[in-house]
């Protein structure tokens, strides 16, 4: 665990309070401190819960939760997979910003002011439940945790349960004063072997039926030339299954075995008494692959279903309660909210904003566009703009670059690229895109930071997801 000077982060706070002109007392009458906990979902599509109109997957506990929250059903992550994404939850930048992309940008710097930081310098207590490397201290995401525990699966079922308990024991613990808890679910994300009764729930059928083996289709062209690191090792589940309805709907299983933990939780707090008064925020990292864009059972590239995202914020003492925001709005916008509802400064210059006033319909949007990032090399990477009906993908490599453009009204699943079609959009949306990066900077303005010498235990863990050879 890193040790910051505490003090010398109050001093930076007391300066941002002063420039930014915020704080307590300004926006809707202040709530009593309250808590906020954090559910991290890992891997879960926005288009899996039943309060996004699925009535193919079961999600008792985040609807319910739903009905006492804001959803936000037009929720755009940042980057499709781990580390940048849940960076850009912390930090409310982006990642050629925060500067966690992998490779050669292994760390978030320790200059950005997380959250956790935040709320630490406040003297709140603060603790995270993982369940994965990347958001451990070799990637920089320890900063403002006052513990930060990874857990690692043992045997079947994940870690959930562990996660589960250690933060209810936690917020038990300091049920007297506000405290933020984040706990990262790590059960949607392949391999998707989710445990009795879960295991059954959608599948009736004979995976290992005669035919051909689904792998085949993990070795299709485009998944082996535009995602060329997915480690075979992270598919092994698969091997023998001929049946593709078999990974889709063990995948649906593990979006409700998450939802069995969150409900897990809500009655933990309940019990507790800190259900009504605090605040819970329920998000996803990224989604999933299913086949789509003709990758399968990953998160490789910032199409619609690895972009979207489930995102949940219920306010204390059931301010907002039910209300359903459709305007989109981004992973960035998160920490600005939780900071601004909390009564703490919310730091300068971030990419999210305080979604408070589009709840409460002062605006009518967060954003003019919002923006997701894929790969570490200047010369290869993909960027993707969301504004408004139309969804930009610039696509890099070497000198090549490439546009595909999608109609999200008229094609949600972004089947038709439009960018030969409509020249004029694609010219006007890559001008917006440019907007968006620092002028002698398409690729980053972040320097490459390494990681930290990673253990031999990391890299067996990282190794075993498929993340490094
Ligand atoms: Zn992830």
């Amino acid at each position: 665990m890193r040790h910051h000077s505490k003090a010398s982060i109050a001093v930076g706070l007391v300066l941002l309070l002063a420039s930014a002109g915020c704080g307590p007392g300004s926006g809707d009458e202040a709530l009593p401190p309250f808590p906020v906990i954090i559910l991290g979902l890992d891997t879960v599509r926005g288009d899996y819960l039943g309060c996004a109109g699925n009535d193919s997957v079961l999600t008792p506990n985040l609807d319910a939760l739903a009905t006492d929250a804001v959803y936000f059903s037009d929720c755009q992550t940042t980057a499709p997979w781990t580390a940048p994404a849940f960076a850009s939850l912390m930090t409310g930048l982006l990642p050629y910003r925060h500067g966690l992309l992998g490779g050669g940008f292994g760390r978030l710097a320790d200059e950005h002011l997380t959250l956790a930081e935040i709320f630490a310098a406040d003297g709140r207590p603060t603790s995270a439940e993982v369940s994965v490397q990347w958001l451990s201290a070799d990637f920089g995401m320890d900063q403002g945790w006052d513990q930060l525990r990874v857990l690692h699966e043992s045997g079947r079922g994940g870690t959930g349960r562990r996660v589960t308990r250690a933060g209810l024991a936690f917020a038990g613990i300091n049920s007297d004063r506000p405290f933020l808890l984040f706990l990262h679910y790590f059960e949607a994300h392949a391999p998707y072997t989710p445990p009795a009764p879960f295991d059954r729930m959608y599948y009736h059928g004979d995976p290992r039926a005669p035919g051909e083996d689904v792998t085949v289709l993990l070795n299709s062209d485009r998944a082996r030339k535009l995602a060329p690191k997915v480690n075979k090792h992270m598919y092994d589940w698969l091997e023998g299954i001929t049946d593709l309805d078999f990974p889709r709907r063990q995948y649906a299983a593990g979006v409700s075995h998450v939802d069995d933990y969150v409900g897990q939780v809500v009655a933990g707090l309940r019990a507790q008494g800190l259900y009504d008064r605090a605040m819970i925020i329920v998000v996803a990292d990224h989604g999933e692959h299913l086949g789509e864009h003709d990758f399968w059972f990953t998160h490789a590239l910032p199409y619609v279903e690895t972009m979207h995202v489930p995102l949940l914020i219920k306010f204390p003492a059931a301010r907002y309660a039910g209300r359903v925001v459709a305007a989109t709005v981004s992973l960035v916008d998160v920490m600005p909210t939780v900071l601004k509802a909390a009564g703490l400064p919310v730091p300068a210059g971030l990419d999210g904003v305080d979604l408070a006033p589009l709840i409460t319909g002062e605006a009518a949007a967060a954003h003019p566009a919002v923006l997701a990032e894929q790969g570490n090399r200047p010369g290869e990477y993909w960027k993707a703009l969301v504004a408004g009906r139309w969804k930009l993908m610039r696509c890099v490599k070497g000198d090549a670059v490439a546009y595909e453009l999608y109609d999200r009204l008229d094609d949600p699943g972004e089947t038709r690229n439009l960018a030969a079609d409509l020249p004029d959009t694609v010219a006007a949306l890559a001008a917006r895109l440019d907007g968006f990066l620092e002028p002698g900077h398409p690729f980053t303005v972040a320097e490459p930071l390494p990681s930290r010498k990673l253990s031999r235990d990391s890299r067996r863990r990282l190794r075993s997801l498929g993340y490094i050879r």
